[in-house]
């Protein structure tokens, strides 16, 4: 058996440049867009220049072409070097959840017509799939699509979809026969500009600077053209999405786990209290031992489910252990980091408190860390 944990020299310069680029081309103020809820537009356009808006997607359509591997590296030196986890989470629900699924079962035309929009940044995707009344419970949803000709009419409500303010395109989850329960769940392309479409603004916690918002279908007629996968096929993308972002969706994470460690450790080295360095101090030092066990053991789970990804393995038990494991660390880096820095780390201006706020969501999204636990012990046989 062969292990290598090297990267190539292409897929280093491609870090490297990206590294550069971004510190170069996108620098928002993090503290004050994040107090005023404010989608950095211009970076987004600066993630598309560069070619993260199509990272996975194949050349041919206008995309970076890069496999799993190198995208999750790619993403964790954005998470390094980036600190608007608003906007790099608005690339995770435009990635995983639109044109992850788009590739893996969309139609040659489906993928001749949105993939070039995608992969350039020109449109945003979204994932409609959460209701008021199925959260963790997702295919209890009650939106519906009825077959009319050649069109679906879609009626029901989503109430929690990233990036719906700004999205072109979203991937809607309905149910064509709610007597067929999950079999009947099939998904959308639905293009946002489409009538009978309400999208309402939600204000959140942490991400502040990626927009949600609650989407109403009211008649909204769909051509069957925009049908992803066959009716009832709505399991199946959904769990192959499910397993590219619960794997994928922490890499800028990991690599936010390096750039705060290295951040306490030169505050721990230049803080002086009683005469020394605080980092002198064990109790400290210890912190900052365990942040870099959780960096290191992030790391490696996600470089695997990349790898498993990337030699198209099966990879779901793996990718809800990956989801697990990183948000739990990234939240408790968070809280290290503050505490390293005492009341400068509970300033707004320090962006550390921005940071636990901001990781806080990911114990939620993909699907809750206890939904996960539960999809392990299942697959445990328990
Ligand atoms: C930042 C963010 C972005 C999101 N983006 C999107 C998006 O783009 N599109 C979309 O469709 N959705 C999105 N969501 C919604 C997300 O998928 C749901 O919040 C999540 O699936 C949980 O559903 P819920 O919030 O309704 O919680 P509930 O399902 O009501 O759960 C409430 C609590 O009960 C626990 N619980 C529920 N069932 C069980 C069980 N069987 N065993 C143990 N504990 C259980 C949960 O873990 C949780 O702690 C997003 C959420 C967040 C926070």
């Amino acid at each position: 058996m062969h292990m290598d944990f090297s990267w190539s020299e292409t897929q280093r310069r491609l870090f490297d440049d990206l590294e550069a680029y971004i510190r170069a081309e996108v620098r928002t103020d993090v503290v004050a867009a994040d107090r005023e809820g404010r989608f950095d537009r211009a970076g987004w356009e600066a993630f598309g220049r560069f070619g993260l808006t199509g990272l996975p997607i194949p050349r041919s359509y206008g995309g970076r072409g890069c496999d799993a591997l190198t995208t999750v590296g790619a993403l964790e030196r954005l998470g390094y070097v980036c600190a608007d986890h608003g906007l790099m989470f608005t690339l995770h629900a435009h990635l995983w959840t639109v044109v992850i699924p788009l590739l893996a079962i969309g139609t040659e035309a489906q993928k001749g017509k949105y993939l070039p929009l995608l992969a350039s940044g020109q449109w945003v995707g979204g994932n409609a799939m959460t209701e008021p009344g199925a959260g963790s419970d997702a295919f209890s949803l009650e939106t519906t699509a009825h077959r009319e000709g050649d069109s679906y009419i879609l009626n029901g409500h989503k109430s929690f979809v990233s990036n719906a303010p700004i999205a072109d395109l979203l991937t809607v989850y309905a149910t064509v026969d709610r007597a067929q329960g999950p079999a009947g769940i099939t998904v959308f392309l639905v293009e946002t500009t489409r009538p009978g479409i309400t999208i309402r603004p939600i204000e959140k916690m942490g991400l502040r600077t990626s927009p949600s918002g609650e989407v109403v279908f009211t008649d909204c007629r769909v051509p069957v053209f925009n049908r992803l996968g066959e009716e009832g096929a709505g399991g199946f993308v959904f769990m192959r999405s499910m397993t590219w972002e619960r794997g994928c969706i922490l890499a800028t994470a990991v690599g936010a786990m390096r750039r705060m460690l290295e951040q306490c450790v030169r505050f721990a080295r230049t803080r002086r209290q009683y005469g020394q360095a605080i980092g002198k101090y064990q109790q400290v030092a210890m912190r900052l031992v365990g942040m870099k066990e959780r960096l290191e053991a992030s790391r490696l789970l996600l470089y695997f489910i990349a790898w498993l990804l990337t030699e198209k393995r099966p990879a779901y038990m793996e990718a809800a252990l990956t989801k697990r494991f990183i948000s739990e660390a990234w939240v408790q880096t968070c809280e290290d980091a503050i505490q390293i820095h005492g009341s400068l780390g509970y300033r707004v201006e320090s962006g550390i408190e921005r940071e636990l706020r901001d990781a806080l969501g990911s114990r939620l999204y993909s699907g809750t860390n206890e939904i996960q636990a539960n999809l392990v012990a299942s697959l445990l046989g328990l």
